[in-house]
């Protein structure tokens, strides 16, 4: 089996760890922040132990699962056997390039780049690498072990090798691919990202409460989710930062609404602050 070393243990970075320590694959995990890649561990573990108890995992799965899976602030230890490195820090393009410039001296020449990214570029990471034609974006959806498919998004110079490569990952992950020709927000984030913001822009009007504005869209238009309870599970921070570049890339449609602005300078950040539009603190 490949080796996979995830970049970033945030929200994304430990779900995809958890699916492919899972399905078998080598994995390392990264951050540059200890409390991160700690949270992330703990988080692992205790969701294997819920999918356990659900009958989901089997102890063995789990402990297969321990056995392939380790955690390091050292990225050059973390990368420098890879076959596959993805990555999944901040939606913030320069941040990316850099992480991406880094991996490009520390990784055999064979290894595969892919990045996370809801809505940005690979093209232009690519750009300002040394092989355009193994960077990919592989789009996981929140949480991974539970979201059936992952975006595969082509930029420019991406090879078809890449393509089927990267492909052939997802599948022993047991994940559904769709293959997109890069364009902002590919096909889920332009469209979700319209939806949410929607929402936001109906709540800051006094159109409904948030409950009802979600209830409505679950029950009336049969989503699985409500479009302010998914954008607190996001995080409000990385949701603004999509909504941003897909304002800047795709227009006047996409423009933030002021409600999310607004919530994420007061630092209410949905499910992983305890409050965004909803409130998940325990107390
Ligand atoms: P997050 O803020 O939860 O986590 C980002 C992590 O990256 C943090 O732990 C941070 O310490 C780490 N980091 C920052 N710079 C780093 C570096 N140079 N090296 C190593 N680690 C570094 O973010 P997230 O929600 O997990 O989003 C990550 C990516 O996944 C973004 O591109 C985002 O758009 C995308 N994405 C997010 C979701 C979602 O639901 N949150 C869904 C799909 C895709």
């Amino acid at each position: 089996m490949p080796k996979i070393a995830v970049i970033g243990s945030g929200t994304m970075g430990r779900g995809i760890a958890y699916v492919a320590a899972i399905s078998g694959f080598t994995v390392t995990l990264n951050d540059i922040n200890q409390e991160s890649l700690k949270n992330a561990k703990k988080y692992i573990y205790d969701e294997w132990e819920k999918s356990e108890q659900r009958g989901f995992l089997t102890k063995e799965d789990i402990n297969k699962g321990k056995d392939n899976l380790t955690f390091s602030l050292e990225l050059e230890e973390c990368v420098k056997d890879a076959d596959l490195v993805i990555e999944a820090v901040l939606e913030v393009m320069e941040v990316k390039i850099k992480v991406f410039q880094k991996l490009d001296q520390l990784c055999s020449p064979s290894t595969i780049f892919a990045s996370n990214t809801s809505t940005m570029s690979p093209t232009e990471i690519g750009a300002h690498i040394s092989r355009p034609e193994k960077v990919i974006a592989m789009h996981f959806f929140n949480p991974v072990h539970k979201m059936k498919l992952i975006e595969v998004i082509k930029g420019l110079d991406t090879s078809q090798e890449t393509v089927e490569y990267v492909t052939g990952i997802a599948k022993l992950m047991k994940k559904e691919t769709v293959e997109v020709n890069e364009f902002p927000g590919f096909i889920t984030s332009r469209m979700n990202c319209l939806i949410g913001n929607e929402a936001m822009n109906m709540l800051m009007e006094g159109v409904a409460t948030a409950k009802d504005i979600d209830k409505a869209v679950k029950l009336g238009l049969n989503h699985p989710m409500g479009p302010l309870e998914l954008a607190d599970l996001v995080g409000l921070d990385t949701r603004l930062r999509n909504m941003e570049y897909l304002y800047q890339t795709l227009g006047e449609k996409y423009r933030p609404s002021p409600l999310i602005t607004k919530y994420v300078k007061a630092g209410r950040l949905g499910v992983k602050t305890g409050a965004g539009f909803f409130n998940y603190s325990k107390s």
